[in-house]
């Protein structure tokens, strides 16, 4: 056993001499580093039942919560009907009652059973310790550590100094037939150096850590970090190669599972990471681009989970794209009763439901309650127990699937409509002025005819309706009997209504000529416009006051260029102030005005109404609040500052197009139901929460994921594992009612080290940065940050208790599936909305904090970690991009030229010594000095008839893909000016508004643990 949890774990050993921390001089307060460890067990502060508190809903909304609501728990069944069980209380408890005798709903039938090779046969008992060990292929570090010593340390002696730099080396070792990786790093003043000093011994921790710490006035100046670290005294540099990479455990698992056929038959497996090319074959669990989790083997009780503080939660994308050669989502009709569901917990049929008696009954492998199977669904039992038809229903053979939903799944039990496009432009004087106007109404002249479809079918069924505005409101009537489309002008703002039903919401194909005219005219219309001020909240009122008279959901496309000062309700001032960053009340720099917009998201979500905001600002809008709209209802808040057609209009169109056009379900509702011991506690996207199960979305796309939480209520088995269904209520693009079901099952362990071995960094991130954004609205950053720390801490000092084989304290023993955490979270804290530093815009950070709500874990992946494509030595003959290598300066070369992107940036880099004839096959001029300044402005590339042209075009192109949004092009010389936005994207280096470097991260997270294990 002691071998096994070997495998998977690298060790750091960072060897202090005792000389080296002289435990007599005071802690020293650390610009960069939180203290921590008088944080201990701190938590997040839940947000008061946020935003959307209690409220009354509309009269639609109520339906949600109706007894008949098919997605309501067992609370909604009526006690009556139930018999026994208690009910549910609206909170998603798992019922409590005795579990019925004999196993739990997870059996399937063993190894052998009838059926295609490769089906699920076994999902039970997996013994991961044996897949585990296969996985752990670490690549051979070899690496020689020259280290050095920054800010030398005022209390050592220089002669001390030099010998502990002279002993600098790391060692690797494998031990034989064991893969067991010892990094020893002989060093400590380095790390106590880079520390400004701080890196105390192991005594330091108590009360007088809990001063500035990283928030701190230390941290106020812009480029702080850097400043301190100039003045050191010259210093070498440490070889990153000696500390884990995230782009080798990238490249180690494209080698290992690239190109392979992922097959989900077994409980508990960790999928391959989002970076790696993989096919997915649904066997009975959802394909990971729907689900995944923090761990893959949940803890048994409360207590194991506590006490290593790992995150449980699953991150679901439930419109993930899903490759052409993977399953297509069937849909399941189970007739006029709806589909199939357990009579106590409402849980839909799936893999996880185990018949009985002969096919007779079913028992339920969320609650345990035993169904009779209703008559027109029974089918016999192989001798396996196994249902004959097992391979024909999508619904027992599959992880995901679809079900059509009747009449009782519909708003007020009436068919669903189709929903519609309302796109509503400001012509304000600074959007008519910077040729915004102009340029959108273009484009939509084409681009609704690409309005989303079902599959196979004709043409959109998607409505279209326009709006212009300014400090009033103009609807347009695009009939199609119509030979011009007529105006109507609603002045009156603050009661806002649809003047005119009929004829504003259209079919495009039909309509087509009266719309196009009213595209052409929109921009002269307004050509003269001297009106600046704008209103906003009426904009939205007035695009939800239209659906609902048209009976349908939709999406309001909204073109707006300024803070919404003109009279009416939502008007907003101007409350940005730099003063209160690194305050206490720099979180209210990030709280949005609530009031109207609170009402107005509330009023949006029960009508399936989503806003996408795309944003013109040339100053201050205070996004926080204009955003929040949007951040509750399944939209987007794009942003284009100082919006110039020319540079910034492909960019902007690229985004449009993509969000126009995609795949999206409207007015959905989601119900995440779990085995018995454990239940979803915490939600984070872009959604809706009226109470504490229910999780509304008024639309939902297939860039959007939401993060859901776990905690226990009791006890899990190791023989059931933990299943969880995820459903998802929603009206198709055509108006249909359908119910998506994706469905995963865990395993779980009351072996620690199983936790550990089935964790997925990605995604452990994914729930950090979520949960860190929301908890920054309710408490200092600081706190936040120390909180984030001390979690890692903890989860990173209970393996080395638990699972890791004695050690020297020295030594930093990090899990094998957690190694490169680090520099995630290190990242993290580096980033524009937790960094704190007036150099930053709050628009960006507010903007930063909201898109990242939304995020799945390929996209926080990316964000954290950038990509940095060396493209000097790339093989043109190749379709393969370059292999990316670390974020960080060292591996920048003068003569070289690298491409980074996270999935909002895209910048291209040039060293100052790049060869004149790369230049000029990329740019068309004879040196780097020629690079026109116009094109580092227009932001894209010559279209040049040479192979390097060619491939850097096509991995440019493959990049945009992608990626759920468009990146604008930056072309960035090295020592320019315009170098430092590339550079904070460096994120294993010093941060540039404040923050660690990867190995001061990593060598203040070891002290952090070893705090905790004192
Ligand atoms: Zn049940």
């Amino acid at each position: 056993m002691l071998l096994l949890r070997l495998h998977s774990c690298s060790v750091l050993k960072v060897d202090h001499p005792p000389l080296a921390f002289p435990a007599g001089p005071g802690p020293v307060q650390s610009p960069q580093a939180p203290p921590t460890s008088h944080l201990t067990q701190q938590q997040f502060q839940t947000a008061p039942p946020t935003a959307m508190g209690h409220p009354p809903m509309g009269p639609h909304s109520s339906q949600m919560a109706h007894p008949q609501s098919p997605l309501a728990g067992p609370t909604m069944a009526g006690p009556q009907s139930m018999g026994g069980p208690p009910p549910m209380g609206g909170m998603g408890r798992p019922f409590p009652g005795p579990p019925p005798p004999g196993a739990g709903g997870f059996q399937q039938p063993g190894p052998g059973a009838a059926g295609p090779p490769g089906h699920p046969q076994q999902l039970q008992g997996t013994d991961s310790t044996v897949t585990w060990s296969s996985t752990v292929a670490i690549s051979k570090l070899t690496v020689e550590l020259k280290l050095i010593v920054l800010n030398a340390a005022r209390s050592v002696h220089k002669s001390l100094l030099e010998d502990c730099t002279a002993k600098c080396v790391l060692a690797n070792r494998i031990a034989p037939g064991t893969g067991h990786q010892s990094l020893t790093l002989w060093n400590c003043l380095c790390v106590k150096g880079q520390f400004g000093g701080q890196m105390a011994g192991p005594g330091m921790a108590g009360p007088g850590m809990a001063g500035p710490g990283m928030a701190g006035p230390g941290m106020a100046g812009p480029f702080q970090g850097g400043a301190a670290q100039m003045a050191g005294p010259p210093q070498k540099k440490l070889d990153p190669d000696s500390i884990p990479s995230t782009t080798q455990v990238i490249e180690d698992d494209q080698a290992k599972r690239g190109g392979q056929v992922y097959t989900t038959n077994l409980r508990g497996q960790v999928p391959p990471l989002v970076t790696t090319d993989y096919t997915v074959q649904d066997q009975g669990n959802a394909s990971p681009r729907f689900m995944r989790c923090t761990t893959y083997s949940f803890p048994c009780t409360a207590d194991l989970a506590k006490q290593c503080q790992v995150p449980l939660a699953t991150i679901i994308k439930p419109f993930a794209t899903v490759p052409k050669n993977e399953t297509p989502m069937y849909v399941v009709n189970h007739g006029e009763t709806g589909p199939i569901r357990c009579n106590r917990c409402k849980a839909y049929m799936c893999p996880y439901m185990q018949f009985t008696d002969g096919g007779r009954r079913y028992q339920c492998g969320f609650c345990n309650c035993v169904n009779e199977v209703p008559a027109f669904y029974f089918q016999h039992l192989d001798h396996m127990g196994k249902r004959v038809d097992f391979y024909e229903r999508p619904e027992l053979s599959l992880g995901s699937y679809e079900f059509a939903a009747t009449l009782d799944y519909c708003k007020n039990n009436k068919p669903a409509s189709p929903p519609a496009y309302i796109f509503m432009i400001d012509v304000s004087y600074a959007n008519i002025k910077s040729g915004l106007v102009r340029l959108v109404c273009d484009e939509l002249k084409t681009l609704l005819d690409n309005l989303p479809r079902e599959d196979g079918a004709e043409s959109s069924m998607v409505k279209v309706g326009f709006v212009t505005y300014n400090k009033i409101l103009h609807f347009y009537n695009v009939k199609s009997a119509l030979a011009q489309p007529q105006m109507m002008v609603v002045s009156d703002t603050a009661e806002m209504f649809v003047p005119l039903l009929d004829g504003f919401l259209v079919n495009f194909q039909e309509s087509r000529a009266v719309i196009n005219n009213l595209l052409d005219q929109i921009p002269d219309m307004f050509a003269d416009t001297n009106e600046s001020e704008t209103v906003f909240a009426p904009v939205i009122q007035a695009g939800v006051e239209a659906l609902k008279a048209a009976e349908c959901s939709g999406k309001l496309f909204i073109f707006h260029s300024s803070i919404p000062t003109a009279e009416a309700p939502g008007k907003l001032k101007n409350r940005d102030d730099k003063k209160l960053i690194n305050t206490e009340k720099e979180k209210t720099l990030f709280q949005p005005q609530k009031a109207v917009y609170e009402q107005l998201s509330k009023d949006c979500v029960s009508q399936g109404c989503s806003v996408d905001l795309f944003l013109f600002p040339s100053q201050y809008v205070d996004i926080a609040t204009m955003g929040d709209v949007a951040t509750h209802t399944g939209g987007s808040v794009f942003k284009y500052s100082n919006f110039q057609v020319e540079r910034d209009g492909q960019h902007f169109l690229s985004d449009l197009r993509k969000d126009v056009e995609k795949a999206i379900g409207f007015d959905a509702i989601m119900r995440v139901r779990t085995s018995t011991g454990f239940r979803a506690t915490d939600f984070f996207g872009a959604i809706h929460m009226n109470n504490t199960t229910d999780v509304e979305m008024a639309a939902v796309d297939c860039d959007k994921a939401v993060t859901v939480e776990f905690k226990h209520d009791d006890t899990l088995s190791e023989e059931t594992g933990a299943l969880m269904q995820c459903a998802l209520l929603y009206t198709t693009i055509s108006g249909q009612r359908r119910l998506r079901i994706h469905n995963l099952s865990l395993n779980c362990s009351a072996q620690l080290s199983e936790l550990y071995k089935s964790c997925e960094t990605d995604a452990l991130v994914n729930f950090f940065a979520k949960s860190a954004y929301r908890a920054m609205l309710n408490q200092p950053l600081k706190t936040v940050k120390e909180i984030l720390v001390n979690q890692a801490a903890h989860m990173l000092a209970c393996y080395r208790k638990n699972c890791a084989s004695p050690s020297a304290a020295s030594q930093l023993i990090l899990p094998d599936a957690m190694k490169v955490f680090p520099v995630y979270l290190n990242s993290l804290l580096k980033t524009g909305p937790l960094v704190g530093s007036a150099e930053l815009s709050t628009d960006d950070r507010a903007h930063q904090r909201l898109s990242t709500t939304a995020m799945g874990v390929e996209d926080t992946q990316l964000l954290l970690y950038p990509r940095l494509i060396p493209l000097h030595n790339m093989d043109v003959a190749s379709d393969v991009v370059p292999t990316p290598v670390r974020c960080s300066e060292e591996r920048l070369t003068d003569a070289g030229m690298f491409l980074l992107e996270n999935g909002c940036s895209l910048f291209l880099w040039l060293g100052q010594a790049c060869p004149p004839e790369m230049i000029q096959s990329i740019f068309n001029v004879p040196s780097l000095a020629h690079v026109p300044v116009d094109l580092v402005r227009t932001r894209s590339l010559p279209e040049l008839d040479n192979p390097q042209s060619q491939k850097l075009r096509s991995i440019i192109d493959s990049l945009l893909d992608q990626r759920p949004s468009s990146m604008k092009l930056m072309i960035v010389k090295q020592k320019d000016r315009s170098e430092i936005m590339f550079r904070q994207h460096l994120v294993e280096d010093k941060g540039l508004h404040g923050g660690a470097s990867y190995m001061d991260f990593l060598c203040y997270v070891h002290r952090e643990i070893r705090q905790v294990l004192t």
